[in-house]
């Protein structure tokens, strides 16, 4: 466990992130440790649709979208020019450099009176509302945006210019903005969008924007796109009850992490620039690794699918991707035992997201009890953890997924030392506390795939219906 830790987790894997090497080499270590232990090949190289024969069939592969940062971009009207990273962020689309007269859109969700109104606007920098009028949450208002580059684009326009002055703060959209995105690949990713900037329209300072007939030059070096490979892993340890071994248990961890520098997303020192995620989530993803040797070894009546997650840095899009390309069927995926965590501050436990909710705490509970750890449900409920790691991407299938997690108890100081910071480093691990840990969830692994019954959603839970849905009554 130790030496898996200190591979994934070393500098030379440069923190893993999705789409670099670094990343692509974690993918490679935990395929070829699932040949080494005899996992049955579950990946989808088989697929005519897509597949890299190069994984050795363990492999899910995903070709992501990488968009950079913009390099450059000013809009000037009258005598003012806005400035990108000041009062100008790039959202998407290629270069442009246009002079013209802007057309006022309103929000550019619609061709009724607040939109587009069967203008011809063919050629022209566009000028719409930020935001909808619906839209509240970050999601909602990066969902309206994405709406309205596709309307803009359909319709034939140059150029997109919201005026932004929504809930998220200026700041954090400047910062966003200017790092790399990563998307899951779509119909769309081979074309480039049209160049789509936000204004920072914070009390309505550039309402002259809206004015008809008034002229501006946008300049923008565009968001240069490419493709960045990347694949879950997926090994199967088969059932040995002749019925049970159709259903299937799926252990899960997220072996990608931030990278290094400025992709990082926190302060680092010039002498340590790489975010090596050793607790997230190298930890987890040993314990799946050690999970599958012990399985293995002795198999439990039920399939284990033992499944490592690309991408979930980015926004769970590996465990995203998988719920929609699923390698056994979701029907016969009886349970989720994912595990990922910011780290640990009491290794007397292990804490568990959803332990009420997912109809397995007897099991959860023994697994600990076996290797002297105790039970913490629900830590930090302020930060609603279960529908923040890739456990949520099952939960929303109807697959009950709970989140196994290092000991914590609150997200204190101490685990914010750690979590995404530079300094989470395999040497800082405790090799003694991983052991357990990994093997307490194994063990939880085991007595889930063992059981007579399926478990089952708590009655009135947000994602009983969903259960419903895909099991039937
Ligand atoms: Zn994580």
């Amino acid at each position: 466990m130790e030496a898996h830790m200190r591979f994934l987790a070393s500098d030379e894997l440069l923190g893993r992130r999705t789409g670099d090497a670094g990343n692509r080499v974690a993918a490679r270590y935990i395929a070829e440790e699932f040949r080494r232990l005899g996992l049955k090949p579950a990946g989808d190289s088989g697929n005519p649709a897509g597949g890299n024969p190069a994984g050795g069939n363990y492999y899910q592969p995903i070709n992501f979208e990488r968009v950079k940062s913009a390099e450059s971009a000013t809009l000037s009207m009258g005598g003012e020019m806005l400035q990108l990273g000041k009062d100008l962020v790039v959202m998407a689309g290629g270069p442009i450099n246009q002079t013209g007269e802007v057309i006022y859109v309103g929000y550019g969700l619609t061709d009724g009176e607040d939109g587009y109104k069967g203008r011809d606007v063919k050629g022209k920098i566009l000028i719409a509302q930020g935001g909808s009028p619906d839209a509240k949450s970050p999601r909602e208002v990066f969902q309206a945006a994405n709406a309205k580059r596709k309307l803009a684009t359909e319709k034939g326009a140059a150029a997109l210019v919201e005026l932004y002055a929504e809930s998220i703060p200026w700041g954090f959209i400047n910062q966003y903005f200017s790092r790399e995105q990563i998307n899951l690949p779509t119909d769309e990713s081979n074309t480039l969008p049209i160049a789509h900037l936000w204004v920072n329209n914070t009390g309505n300072k550039y309402k002259q924007l809206r004015e008809p007939g008034q002229v501006i030059t946008l300049r923008s070096s565009g968001r240069p796109q490419s493709v960045a490979p990347s694949a879950n892993v997926a090994g199967i340890i088969e059932g040995t009850d002749p019925t049970l071994k159709n259903e299937y248990v799926v252990l899960s961890a997220h072996f990608d992490h931030v990278g290094v520098g400025k992709q990082g997303g926190s302060n680092y020192q010039p002498s340590d620039s790489i975010f090596n995620g050793a607790r997230d989530n190298a930890f987890g993803t040993v314990s799946i690794l050690s999970a599958a040797k012990a399985l293995m070894a002795q198999r439990p009546k039920r399939s284990v699918l033992v499944l490592a997650f690309t991408g979930e840095e980015v926004g769970l899009l590996g465990s995203k991707y998988y719920a929609e390309h699923p390698l056994v069927p979701l029907r016969q995926t009886i349970f989720n035992l994912n595990t990922d965590g910011a780290g640990y501050n009491d290794t007397t436990i292990i804490s568990v997201i959803g332990l009420e909710r997912t109809g397995a705490r007897a099991e959860i509970e023994a697994g600990a009890k076996a290797f002297g750890l105790g039970v913490f449900a629900e830590p930090a409920p302020e930060q609603g953890l279960f529908d923040r790691s890739d456990n949520v991407s099952f939960a929303a299938k109807g697959v009950p997924a709970p989140d196994i997690s290092p000991g914590f108890k609150d997200f204190d100081a101490a685990i914010q030392k750690y979590y995404h910071q530079a300094i989470d480093n395999p040497e800082s691990i405790d090799f003694g506390y991983l052991e357990r840990f990994a093997k307490a969830y194994s063990h939880m692994a085991r007595l889930i795939a063992n059981r007579a019954t399926r478990p089952q959603w708590v009655v009135g839970d947000k994602y009983e219906a969903a259960g419903k849905a895909l099991y039937g009554n």
